[in-house]
């Protein structure tokens, strides 16, 4: 069975459906564990909805029948073929290149609507790992990118495409200051169960005593100073948007 979404996972998806659109034909693009698939089609049984990922084996569990192994980078379907085409986060874990071809894929393939789900002006530093045997970083959940609002209007307001709605999702977060890339490294502050470095592969990382009690002291420093003005420093860690073909 997949791990089930957590909370804020929950209202992730949540809100990608407040924001979905009618339509006959849907596609979910990298649709990981099928959940988001599995609510598009509850939300409208005589609908159909196509997923696809990369690797479709990760949809075991999944109610979603219609499933074809497909890189968003190269989707196997017609110019405008499908009224709806979703893909919530995706696009932060491709390469540049790879990702530049997956807007343009999902622009082409679209017919009216396009659902798109990203982390918002995320603070890449509290997520990064230096890796003990190559001495690269990474990103903790492979991230590549930072998006704004405006970077994603950038990559899919073209060829008569427009923003017409706008949601912010996921987490609360209250930042202090932006951690510096090598300071967070430092730290391991993106240290979490099952990391495994993209660039050579190592699987085992150790967080020793004193890097835990720094980053508890920096957490615990940072959610105390801020906690008096949280109404106003709070902000989400994640955006939907739906943008629609106006030709
Ligand atoms: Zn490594």
């Amino acid at each position: 069975m997949p791990t089930m979404p957590d909370a804020s996972e929950m209202r992730r998806l949540a809100d990608v459906l407040a924001l979905s659109p009618d339509y006959a034909a849907a596609l979910d693009v990298g649709s990981g564990g099928g959940w988001l698939a599995d609510r598009l089609l509850a939300a409208r049984p005589q609908s159909r909805v196509i997923a696809t990922d990369f690797a479709i084996t990760a949809m075991i569990g999944s109610h979603c029948r219609d499933r074809v192994g497909a890189s968003a980078a190269a989707l196997p379907f017609q110019s405008r073929s499908i009224d709806a085409v979703f893909c919530c986060d995706v696009l932060e874990h491709l390469p540049d290149g790879v990702e530049r071809e997956a807007c343009a894929e999902l622009r082409r393939v679209a017919g009216r609507w396009l659902v798109i789900n990203t982390p918002l002006g995320e603070d890449l530093g509290r997520s990064t790992i230096r890796c003990s045997t190559c001495g690269r970083l990474f990103h903790s959940d492979h991230h590549q990118r930072v998006y704004q609002l405006s970077d994603l209007r950038q990559r899919f307001e073209v060829d008569g495409w427009r923003c017409v709605a706008v949601r912010t999702t996921g987490w609360k977060l209250r930042y202090l200051f932006r951690m510096p890339r090598r300071l967070g490294a430092m730290l391991h502050f993106g240290w979490r169960d099952r990391l495994v470095c993209p660039h050579c592969g190592e699987t085992r990382f150790p967080l020793q005593t004193w890097r835990q009690r720094l980053k508890s002291t920096v957490t615990f420093l940072n959610n105390g100073l801020t906690r008096p003005f949280a109404r106003v420093m709070n902000r989400d860690s994640e955006v939907v948007i739906l943008f629609e073909r106006s030709v």
